[in-house]
């Protein structure tokens, strides 16, 4: 399918055109033909699919074809600032030949440009609940204009304890309107938040559980004395593009990103304790090259739109499937293949054999060659029954040996090689 035969506004479509892409991503095969219907939907859908067009771009068309009241005809939420950045951003470029506006709304920034933005009068908003709701009460912002509300990824925002104030949101926002809902996931309390905010929905499922099939997994058993270690030798003896590390708490994913950068690595931290600046500049640093290796936590990497990750690579397992998901979801984007490699320890047992659910498939052991694990790598290797065939001396897997090919090769400052024999 073309774009072209979607019927969108030809100011819709050129946005389209300049963002580069050329055929509608499944999601948006079927979500913008009801959309632009006017129908309800209810999107299960990760991120990586193509859901924010799949969203704004009827929108778009909508706001661009059909005259309405001045104010606020589209009000977009999201859970977290990165997120709404990147789907603000989206509006822009798609929409930048129908002159409609858009604002970012969210906490941890000064308020009075947002402020200033409103009183100039957008069309769109893309916000946070938590600083909308004060501009609600403080009466900065007029939501009884919204003809499109949209929910994205209400499972986070669930997650994130935020479902009150999307509640009280909602009383502030016509009931005569079209409600776009998208999850990843569908926990009980998003089934009834679903049901009560969705009037007779068209459900699009895209992808819901298993991620990508672009990505290729595997697990590197390791105690966790020796991951850190394990990285860097892994980055010395692997083919990367850009790298997306995940730590399981804020304190570890800034002093990974600080060894990183003490070895030469083009390396940054995202985690929750950095300002909103901090954040955006380790997010534009990544996507524009500046750094090689982002080290995040889940939260902090919400919403991240960095095309062309080589490899997201999990320090710490992630506490559910759906972490893992979301993590995953950003590499293998858009058709790119990506690689996602897990350090497992002990205790990652339970974790290991809901992954292998979730995929469908066992999924590959690898050993680095010529690593030094220690004394501990035996007894640290997760091994259900169901894995047995699989190699117990390191294997050879020419992936995490082979040196990086010249096209995804980019430049990276870094001291004289380590060795990996090193303790530490
Ligand atoms: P999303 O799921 O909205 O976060 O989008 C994932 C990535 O896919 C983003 O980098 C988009 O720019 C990209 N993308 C979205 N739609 C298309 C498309 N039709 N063709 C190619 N890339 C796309």
């Amino acid at each position: 399918m073309k774009f072209e035969q979607l019927s969108l506004d030809a100011r819709v479509l050129a946005g389209v055109k300049a963002a580069g892409y050329t055929s509608p991503t499944p999601i948006q095969e079927q979500a913008i033909p009801v959309v632009m219907q006017g129908r309800d939907v209810l999107g299960l859908a990760q991120t990586g699919t193509g859901k924010t067009a799949a969203f704004m771009l009827p929108i778009l068309h909508r706001l661009a074809t059909q005259r309405g009241p001045r104010g606020v005809r589209a009000l977009i939420l999201a859970p977290t600032r990165e997120l709404a950045e990147q789907i603000h951003q989206a509006t822009a470029d798609y929409g930048r030949q129908t002159r409609l506006r858009s604002v970012t709304i969210y906490g941890g920034v000064n308020p009075r440009p947002q402020i200033e933005a409103l009183r100039r009068g957008v069309e769109i908003v893309v916000a946070c609940p938590g600083r909308l709701l004060d501009h609600i009460s403080a009466g900065a912002i007029d939501l009884s204009k919204v003809e499109v509300l949209v929910l994205d990824e209400a499972d986070r925002m669930c997650d994130m304890g935020f479902l009150p104030d999307v509640r009280r949101i909602l009383k502030h926002v016509p009931a005569r309107r079209q409600t776009l809902f998208f999850s990843a996931t569908m926990p009980d309390e998003i089934r009834t938040l679903a049901n009560d905010i969705l009037k007779n929905p068209v459900t699009v499922q895209i992808g819901m559980i298993a991620p990508a099939k672009t990505v290729s997994h595997a697990l590197y058993p390791v105690s966790d004395k020796r991951k850190k270690d394990l990285l860097l030798a892994m980055l010395e003896s692997t083919a990367t593009a850009r790298v997306l590390v995940f730590t399981r708490t804020k304190w570890r994913a800034r002093n990974l990103a600080r060894d990183l950068e003490k070895r030469g690595y083009r390396a940054s931290a995202l985690q929750g304790n950095m300002t909103q600046n901090r954040r955006q500049q380790a997010i534009d640093g990544f996507r524009d090259g500046k750094y090689d290796i982002l080290v995040a936590t889940d939260i902090a990497a919400r919403g991240i739109d960095v095309s062309e990750i080589s490899h997201v690579i999990n320090f710490d397992m992630p506490d559910t499937v759906d972490a893992y998901t979301h993590r995953i979801g950003r590499t293998g984007r858009a058709h790119q293949s990506g690689e996602a490699f897990t350090f497992v320890s002990q205790n990652d047992e339970a974790m290991v054999r809901s992954l292998e659910r979730l995929l469908g498939d066992p999924i590959e052991r690898r050993h680095l060659p010529g690593f030094d694990y220690g004394v501990a790598v035996a007894d640290s290797r997760p091994q259900p029954e169901q894995h047995s065939r699989q190699p117990q001396r390191p294997p050879s897997h020419s992936s995490t040996t082979r040196q990086k090919p010249a096209n995804t090769s980019r430049p990276r400052r870094r001291q004289p090689r380590r060795r990996y024999t090193t303790q530490g």
